[in-house]
């Protein structure tokens, strides 16, 4: 029965396989009817102006919820959803479902925010990707400076030719780009000047030393001039403490997004944060934030 592992659909439990593998076959043999089955949700994590506190836009982020195997995490399913190449249908899906709600926020009042969208590097490298983003732009209505795709170094690295006709073609259409998890990859500074990407993203992984990490610290700083005197904007993820959010706000990191000001939200969850706090972080002692 083994034999067709690699190939078919389904694999097979065999009793050598340990926990883990075991675990990630049973993804695998349930994520294909995710979809159909309603089990994939969109939820929205806000990104805010660490001055102001205000939320200047949402990031999409894909949850899966089956009754086998609990709540699973997108650190887990997007790699099999990338391999099976399932992630262009579950991707089209979260584009056009994240569209939708963000022209429904727009249409409730709250018509300055933009969502931005994860792309991985299998949808990244479709030859047909700006088309498709203009049709489903078309489809929901919603004007394209509204709409951030979120790629990493890594796949703006890879084949530097397509990569640059895609950067320009979703640049012509409006669509900005994001280099998400900035700092974790290899990518030639002079990538920066040379595409048109709108934003950079530090990475959680130097937020998680501001403020005591010397290196960190050094990094960061570095990241957020360099892309500034460039043009681009910096957001910084991962921001847990009312100390982080203030040393980005002295350094001139104009956004940040983390659990500090909100965890990713159901769409209902989202729309009543917006509607009771037009600053976050806003909680107890959290909210001196804004005094300091
Ligand atoms: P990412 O795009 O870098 O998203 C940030 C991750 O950090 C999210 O994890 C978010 O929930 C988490 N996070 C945000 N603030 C904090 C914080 O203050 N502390 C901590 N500890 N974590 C925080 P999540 O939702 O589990 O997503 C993980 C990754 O899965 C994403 O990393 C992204 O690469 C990928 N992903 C999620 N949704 C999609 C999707 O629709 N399409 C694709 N291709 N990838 C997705
Ligand atoms: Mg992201
Ligand atoms: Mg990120
Ligand atoms: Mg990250």
């Amino acid at each position: 029965r083994a034999k067709r592992q690699g190939h078919g659909r389904y694999v097979f439990y065999r009793p050598e396989m340990d926990a883990n593998a075991h675990w990630m076959l049973q993804l695998r043999n349930n994520l294909h009817r995710a979809l159909d089955r309603d089990e994939l949700h969109v939820y929205y994590q806000p990104f805010v102006d660490v001055d102001s506190g205000t939320v200047t836009g949402i990031e999409a982020l894909l949850r899966w919820q089956n009754d086998e195997l609990g709540m699973v995490s997108p650190v887990d399913f997007i790699p099999i959803a990338e391999e099976t190449g399932l992630i262009i249908e579950i991707g089209q899906w979260v584009l056009r479902a994240a569209c939708r709600e963000l022209q429904r926020l727009h249409a409730r009042g709250y018509d300055h925010l933009r969502v931005a969208v994860n792309l991985s590097a299998r949808q990244f490298r479709q030859t047909d990707l700006v088309a498709q983003i203009a049709d489903v732009l078309a489809e929901t209505g919603l004007a394209s400076r509204y709409l951030e795709l979120e790629i990493t170094e890594t796949v703006l690295m890879e084949q530097a030719g397509a990569t640059l006709d895609t950067l320009h073609g979703l640049h012509e259409l409006g669509v900005a780009v994001a280099l998400d998890d900035f700092g974790t990859g290899y990518s030639s500074l002079s990538y920066l000047r040379r595409f048109p990407i709108t934003y950079l993203k530090v990475d959680k992984s130097f937020v998680d030393g501001i403020p005591g990490e010397k290196g960190d610290l050094t990094i960061t700083r570095t990241i957020v001039a360099m892309a500034r005197s460039l043009g681009i904007r910096v957001t910084a993820e991962g921001v847990e403490t009312a100390a982080q959010g203030k040393w980005l706000r002295h350094w001139n990191c104009e956004e940040a997004q983390g659990y500090l000001y909100s965890l990713p939200l159901a769409a209902d969850d989202l729309e009543w944060l917006l509607c009771n706090h037009d600053m976050l972080p806003v909680s107890g002692e959290i909210g001196t934030l804004a005094d300091n």
